[in-house]
């Protein structure tokens, strides 16, 4: 691990302005991610701010009955809060299908978001990757490539986001609250969070440099059966596959897709034509899968199959 200076926020202004003044300084938060990516010096900060004391440990009840959630509520707590576990059922499901219990204790909501692709090349300092190195190649087309993304992808990157939290924030369509180093803040739907990799794959959210999350929101509670199922290499501590996030309520559904794309994948269009099979289809119309992760379009169909299933009974 390379040498690095230590700030410790105080409060999220103070984390601000600290990004402010030492440009290319990374938030560290439960660390779970950063620090694995600097002990193999794919990220190289000179500078270092903990967040860990700046608050935004709460989670608050709207006026207009949803959830504020601040962006250092560690996973586990999330998971176990009582308003989610009866009301947001499916982002319960989703965060306990994630990492282990340990991990769970560290990570935050915040970095949960932000937690960086899994793509084994993406780790590899000796191999090219335009998402660490742009402009240097993609190893994974032509290379491994089973564990990504089929859809959303491009001739520049195929990377998935890791995230089963993220899953259930999209099909709850979170917001997430920010403040910017210059002290402003804003909103960004969580539609809007993750980007596709485009020709400019080291671009993965629409954070400006410096920028904090502070707090991520959910609208009221949505009525209906919430199910999130994960299928994984393992049947534990192994990231998805493919994973649905579902809300069915008669015939209204929502459905998010994880481990599919660089971000969770979403077809509202399709959702409203109808199931599994419409969802499916979409899904097969849009993929560009390499030969190595074909098997994700039939995976995909049978887990949206077995998980509407569930949230239909
Ligand atoms: C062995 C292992 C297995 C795992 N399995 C799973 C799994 O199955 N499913 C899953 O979803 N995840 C899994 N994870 C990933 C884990 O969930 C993430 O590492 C964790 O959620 C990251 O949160 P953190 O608070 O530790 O983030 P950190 O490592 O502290 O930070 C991650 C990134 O977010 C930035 N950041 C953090 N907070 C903020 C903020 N408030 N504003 C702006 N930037 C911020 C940091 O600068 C950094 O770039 C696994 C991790 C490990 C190590
Ligand atoms: S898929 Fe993306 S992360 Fe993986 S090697 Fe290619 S550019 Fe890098």
């Amino acid at each position: 691990m390379r040498p690095f200076d230590y700030h410790r926020a105080t409060d999220a202004a103070d984390a601000a302005r600290l990004a402010s003044a030492h440009p290319g300084a990374r938030f560290i938060a439960g660390g779970t991610n950063l620090l694995d990516l600097m002990k193999v010096q794919v990220e190289q900060p000179a500078q270092l701010i903990d967040i860990n004391r700046i608050g935004l440990d709460r989670i608050e009840d709207e006026d207009d009955g949803g959830l504020r959630i601040g962006a250092l509520v560690r996973n586990t707590d999330l998971a176990a809060h009582d308003r989610v576990r009866t009301d947001y059922g499916v982002l319960s499901r989703a965060l306990l299908a994630g990492a282990s219990g340990q991990l769970r204790n560290k990570a935050t909501t915040a970095g949960n978001l932000l937690q960086r692709t899994r793509c084994p090349y993406f780790y590899d300092v000796s191999k090219p990757c335009n998402k660490r190195v742009p402009g240097s190649g993609c190893s994974a087309i032509g290379g491994m490539s089973r564990g990504l993304a089929i859809v959303g992808g491009s001739e520049h990157c195929i990377a998935t986001h890791p995230s089963d939290m993220a899953v259930a924030m999209r099909v709850l369509d979170a917001r997430v609250e920010t403040v910017r180093a210059d002290g402003s803040t804003r909103t960004i739907a969580i539609a809007d969070f993750h980007q596709l990799p485009g020709e400019t794959p080291h671009v993965e959210t629409a954070l400006e440099a410096g920028e904090l999350i502070t707090h991520v929101t959910l609208p009221p509670p949505l009525p209906g059966r919430h199910v999130y199922r994960k299928v994984r290499d393992r049947a534990s501590y192994a990231f998805a596959l493919v994973s649905v996030a579902a809300i069915v309520s008669g015939d209204d559904r929502r459905v998010a897709i994880g481990g599919v794309a660089a971000k969770p994948w979403r077809m509202e269009e399709a959702e409203k034509r109808g199931g599994a099979d419409a969802i499916g289809d979409a899904l097969e119309a849009e993929a560009r899968p390499t030969e190595q992760n074909r098997f994700k379009l039939t995976l995909a169909r049978r887990t949206l199959a077995a998980t509407l299933t569930e949230a239909s009974a």
